[in-house]
C-alpha cells in the first residue's frame, strides 16, 4: 500500500510506478511549493482522491462528465430578482388565499430550505473541496458553491419580498425539532472531515469522506430536496405562490445536477478505490439511507398535520421510499424499500434527464429573452 501522507516525496517517488514519477510531490491543496522539476501531468494520472498529479492543471481532461455538468449549470444560470413576487405577496397578504396549514407548511419548508442552502454550500467549501483532488471536479465544485449563494440569496428575497419574520425563518433549523434533526443527523458526517487535521488516504478516512459526500449528494440534496420541492411545487400546481414555486423549478434543476454529480463523484471512487467499497460499508450506506427516510417522514408529519389537496404525510413518506430506492440503484446497493410507485408523477417529469436536457435547452433561450417558465 502507497501512503500518500508521505511528506518526503523522494522516499515516497522510490515506491511509485513510473507514470507517476514525473509528478509534483503529494499535494493536495494545489498551494504547495512548486516543484520546478516535476514532470508534465498526463491524463492517467489524473485521480479524484489522495492524487499526486498537480490539481493546478485542468487540462488535459479526464473526468468529461464533471466538465460537462459545469457547462450545464453555467447554461442554467439564473437569479432569483428575475422572477416577480407580486402575485405571492398579494396572496400572503390576503386574509383567506392561504389556509393555516399552507402558511405552516410554506414558512417550515422556507425556513428548511434556507439553512439547508448554507449547510450544502460550507460543506463544500470547508469540507470536500480540498480531498477531492481533481481539477475538473473542482472546477464543478465552485460554480456549484455560488449556485449555493444564489439559493441562500432567493430565501433572503423572499423574506423580504413577503415581510417574513427574517429571525424566526433562518433560527428554524435550531429551534423546529423535525428540522433541526435533519441538519444533526447531517452535520454529524461533515465534522470530522471539516476538520484541519483530517487527510484522506487511509481506508477510513477515505470512507469518512464518501459518507460526507453520500450524506450531503445523495440524501440532503438528492432526498430530503425532494420533499420539500413536492411540498412547493404542488402549491404552485393550484396556482398558489406562483412567484416562490418558480423559484423552486430552477432551484431543482440546479439539484438535479449537484445529486447527479455526486452520484458520478461516488461512483468514480468506488471504481478507482474498490477496497473502500465493502459489504459493511454497503450496509451502513443502506442504514443512512433508511434513517435519513425516516427523518424526512417525520418532517412530513410536521409541516402537515392535516394534509391538502394531493398532498400529505402519508404519501410524502411513499415519495421518500420511491426516492431512496432511486438513490440505492444509481449508487449501486440494493434497494432499502419495498418497491412503491411513485405518488407524484409531476415530480418525476422535473427529474427526467431527457426532459431536463430539453428544459436546459428551453431555459438558455428564455434567460436571452428575460422570460420566465410557465406553469403547467
Ligand atoms: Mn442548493
Ligand atoms: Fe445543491
Amino acid at each position: 500500500m502507497l501512503d500518500w501522507s508521505d511528506t518526503k516525496p523522494d522516499a515516497a517517488k522510490a515506491s511509485l510506478p513510473a507514470i507517476l514519477t514525473n509528478t509534483a510531490p503529494a499535494d493536495a491543496t494545489g498551494l504547495g511549493e512548486i516543484d520546478r522539476k516535476g514532470g508534465r501531468v498526463s491524463v492517467d494520472e489524473k485521480r479524484m482522491i489522495n492524487c499526486r498529479a498537480d490539481v493546478n492543471q485542468l487540462l488535459p481532461l479526464k473526468y468529461k462528465w464533471a466538465w460537462e455538468k459545469y457547462l450545464a449549470g453555467c447554461n442554467n444560470h439564473w437569479m432569483p430578482t428575475e422572477v416577480s413576487m407580486q402575485a405571492d405577496i398579494a396572496l400572503w397578504k390576503s386574509k383567506d388565499g392561504l389556509t393555516e396549514d399552507e402558511r405552516r407548511m410554506l414558512k417550515r419548508n422556507l425556513g428548511f430550505f434556507a439553512a439547508s442552502e448554507s449547510l450544502v454550500a460550507n460543506n463544500i467549501v470547508l469540507a470536500i473541496y480540498r480531498h477531492l483532488t481533481n481539477p475538473e471536479c473542482r472546477q464543478y465544485l465552485l460554480r456549484q458553491a455560488f449556485e449555493e449563494a444564489i439559493h441562500t440569496h432567493t430565501f433572503q428575497y423572499i423574506v423580504e419580498s413577503l415581510g417574513l419574520d427574517e429571525g424566526e425563518l433562518f433560527n428554524m433549523y435550531r429551534e423546529v425539532p423535525s428540522i433541526t434533526d435533519k441538519a444533526a443527523w447531517a452535520l454529524k458526517h461533515t465534522q470530522s472531515i471539516e476538520d484541519p487535521d483530517f487527510r484522506t488516504g487511509t481506508p477510513e478516512n477515505d470512507q469518512a469522506l464518501l459518507r460526507d459526500l453520500i450524506t450531503f449528494y445523495a440524501i440532503f440534496e438528492g432526498m430530503w430536496f425532494y420533499t420539500g420541492f413536492a411540498q412547493i411545487l404542488s402549491l404552485g400546481r393550484r396556482n398558489k405562490m406562483v412567484g416562490i414555486a418558480e423559484q423552486y423549478q430552477y432551484i431543482l434543476r440546479d439539484e438535479s445536477i449537484h445529486l447527479n454529480f455526486g452520484i458520478d463523484v461516488i461512483n468514480q471512487i468506488k471504481i478507482e478505490n474498490p477496497h473502500l467499497w465493502t459489504r459493511a460499508f454497503q450496509d451502513e450506506v443502506r442504514g443512512m439511507i433508511r434513517d435519513a427516510a425516516e427523518l424526512e417522514a417525520a418532517y412530513g408529519r410536521d409541516t402537515m398535520p392535516r394534509g391538502f389537496l394531493g398532498l400529505n404525510a402519508v404519501l410524502c413518506e411513499q415519495y421518500m421510499h420511491f426516492i431512496a430506492n432511486r438513490r440505492c440503484a444509481q449508487l449501486g446497493l440494493t434497494p432499502v424499500f419495498a418497491e412503491t410507485e411513485n405518488p407524484f408523477p409531476w415530480m418525476s417529469e422535473a427529474m427526467d434527464l431527457k426532459k431536463e436536457k430539453n428544459f436546459f435547452e428551453t431555459r438558455v433561450i428564455e434567460y436571452q429573452n428575460g422570460g420566465a417558465l410557465s406553469w403547467e
